[in-house]
């Protein structure tokens, strides 16, 4: 094992400790924080939120893009504008970040698990579609769970570690059963499935720029869509539902204050100026350490899965079991190279125990044996 220290070491050129994930900030981020202040436009208003949006449904080949606080809050309003309410149930994967499931929770809804496929670590269209047949039916166009007599308003996938999903066999069956379909794509930006940025096959997608995720604002998120009625209303809940008037201050509902600052959308215009550059350097990085894997029996680096040109967020590995998986991470970490077990399953959690489940022998199997490994963008020497 000490050879893979060695080898990542010399992949970052230090001894010193090599973090998971790290930002790098190399293009205008200064130059553009610095016009932000400036124009003392660092809140609400500003032209840097604006011009944020329009550049980044450009990017993936959506109509809307709208910023917000975070990304577990551009998931909350994705579901609102779903028109989850109280007492709906959502399907979603057990093996994700809790923002997820947070988020469902927010709104009253209840999650309900089904397996992951073992190549994209996301939700596994044949278990929803197993699911859906022994447990639910439609009624006035809308999906029950017979076991629950609940309406299920919403299927909400996540593309694990910036590998798609098989999403389009997922969005057939959504629509097959008038099922909405949200994509938690808070991973995997600059990821495509067949050509087509993941986010735009649901109804609404929604994206974090967290500061470990491909690109930062710090904190910050965007909910993308297709639908102009919903990107309006999207913009109305995230402003505190304000009716647009040059003075008087008229809300006409409760809403949220989940708007993205002008100063982390500065940040962010000149991050995702260097998203490509960041894409290709990880793809090259997955390549090396591809490479180095290919010696070891007991260990597979993790490949995009079939139809997905992933974007390696975060890379990762499979151990062969829980006690390999445990002396790699102990030896790792020891020598200063941080590595992370995948997510504990959220049914697991107390707080998502009474949610119901498929089998979830995939995701399991995974939770017991993924590593992540130093990912962050290498500054080539
Ligand atoms: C990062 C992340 C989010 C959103 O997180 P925020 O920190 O709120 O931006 C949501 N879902 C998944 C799977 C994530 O990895």
């Amino acid at each position: 094992m000490q050879k893979i220290v060695d080898f990542i070491q010399s992949l970052y050129n230090t001894k010193e400790f090599i973090p998971l994930h790290e930002p790098k900030f190399g293009g205008n981020e200064k130059k553009y924080l610095n016009d932000c202040i400036d124009s003392t436009f660092v809140s609400s208003v500003g032209k840097y939120v604006d011009l944020f949006e329009k550049n980044f449904a450009k990017k993936i080949g959506s109509k809307y893009a709208i910023a917000t606080v975070n990304g577990t809050a551009a998931l909350h309003i994705s579901l609102i504008l779903a028109d989850v309410t109280k007492n709906d149930e959502v399907i979603t994967q057990p093996l994700t970040f809790i923002a997820t499931c947070n988020a469902i929770s927010y709104i009253g809804a209840k999650a309900i698990f089904v397996d992951v496929d073992l190549d994209t670590m996301g939700l596994s269209p044949r278990s929803l579609q197993e699911f859906l047949e022994a447990n639910c039916k439609i009624e006035n166009n809308t999906c029950i769970n017979t076991q629950t007599n609940k309406i299920i308003k919403a299927c909400l996938p996540m593309h694990t570690f910036g590998h798609s999903c098989q999403i389009e066999e997922i969005k057939k069956i959504c629509d097959k059963w008038n099922i909405s379909l949200i994509e938690d794509a808070a991973e995997s930006l600059g990821t495509y499935y067949k050509n087509k940025h993941t986010g735009t096959f649901g109804k609404i997608g929604a994206f974090s720029f967290n500061g470990n995720k491909i690109i930062t604002s710090g904190g910050g998120g965007v909910i993308v869509t297709n639908d102009e009625v919903l990107a309006k209303r999207a913009k109305h809940l995230t402003t505190t539902a304000k009716v647009p008037h040059p003075y008087e201050y008229v809300h006409d509902e409760i809403a949220y204050n989940y708007r993205m600052p002008n100063l982390n959308a500065a940040l962010l215009v000149a991050q995702l100026e260097q998203l490509d550059g960041f894409i290709e350097n990880k793809r090259d990085l997955a390549i090396r350490y591809k490479e180095l894997f290919n010696d070891y029996e007991n260990i597979d680096f993790i490949n995009e899965p079939e139809h997905s040109k992933s974007n390696y967020w975060l890379q990762a590995v499979l151990l062969k079991d829980l006690k390999q998986r445990d002396a790699f991470l102990d030896f790792t970490n020891k020598k200063g190279i941080m590595t992370r077990p995948i997510w504990k399953l959220m049914n697991e959690l107390d707080l998502f125990k009474d949610c119901f489940c498929t089998s979830l022998d995939n995701a399991k199997y995974l939770e017991q044996r993924v590593i992540n490994i130093p990912s962050s963008v290498r500054v080539r020497k």
